[in-house]
């Protein structure tokens, strides 16, 4: 399982998204960011910064 804390990009959100690989934490974390944060699209250098804070759990 990999999974990403949501606060790692976005200050003050205790938001944890999991998945399989990192490609299902980034479809969670998007779909986190577009219900949480209003995010429609994630930018491409939020998407590096998530793959970068994605962590084995
Ligand atoms: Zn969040």
């Amino acid at each position: 399982m990999k999974q990403f804390a949501c606060g790692t990009v976005v200050d003050g959100c205790d938001g944890v998204v999991t998945g399989e690989t990192e490609d299902d934490v980034l479809a969670a974390a998007a779909a986190h960011a577009a219900e949480a944060h209003g995010m429609a699209e994630v930018p491409d250098e939020v998407v590096a910064a998530i793959r970068a804070g994605i962590t084995d759990a």
